[in-house]
């Protein structure tokens, strides 16, 4: 197996280069953003409990994303690996991904982080407002609360996995593809 997490402020195009990385390297992609979405679309109580936080721009109960990955892990037992996109979230996320992860004997192999400054993340999300039909991306002041939870909480997330020696930091301004392969060369030499 080969898990990987894409890690990144909201705006740094995870979501973009997770969809050409899947498509490479064959693995399952499980963004938390997206899994939310879907539950809200659905009306389940879990989607409506999630909806409050999202629409302020905050970050969702820690047992609440931590279950959803759980479940995702065990409907998906027979993939060559997972693509972790914003998920883990916080330290508490991270520590429970490892758990889950070490009874599977399937450890997160590489943690890429995607680098933008601050004012293009702010005009690439307000830009994607305009088409994606998120209420979150619409809003400046949201905006600004999802960039300042991730350096309050998320950024503790690279922290964790900086102990183990698995962060990579990946510029992310540039033009798609010139991001993807910097990506790639970063997985390339250590894909099993
Ligand atoms: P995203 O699509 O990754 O930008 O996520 C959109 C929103 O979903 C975030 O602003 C949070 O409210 C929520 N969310 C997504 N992933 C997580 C997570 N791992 N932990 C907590 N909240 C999350």
């Amino acid at each position: 197996m080969f898990n990987l997490i894409l890690f990144g402020p909201p705006g740094s195009g995870k979501g973009t280069q997770s969809e050409k990385l899947i498509a490479k390297y064959s693995l399952k992609h499980l963004s938390t953003g997206d899994l939310l979405r879907s539950q809200i679309a659905h009306q389940t109580p879990l989607g409506l409990e999630a909806k409050h936080f999202m629409d302020k721009g905050q970050l969702v109960p820690d047992e609440v994303v931590i279950g959803m990955i759980s479940t995702a892990l065990d409907q998906n037992t027979e993939v060559k690996g997972f693509l972790f996109d914003g998920f883990p979230r916080t330290a508490a996320q991270a520590e429970a991904l490892d758990k889950l992860l070490e009874m599977r004997q399937s450890p997160i192999n590489i943690m890429l982080a995607l680098e933008v400054g601050e004012e293009e993340l702010v005009g690439r999300l307000m830009k994607r407002g305009q088409t994606s039909g998120r209420s979150d991306d619409t809003d400046e002041s949201i905006i600004k609360n999802r960039i300042a939870e991730y350096h309050q909480k998320t950024t503790a997330v690279a922290d964790h996995y900086k102990q183990f020696d698995k962060v990579v930091l990946v510029k992310g301004e540039g033009t798609i593809d010139e991001i993807f392969d910097r990506i790639s060369n970063e997985i390339d030499p250590i894909f099993q």
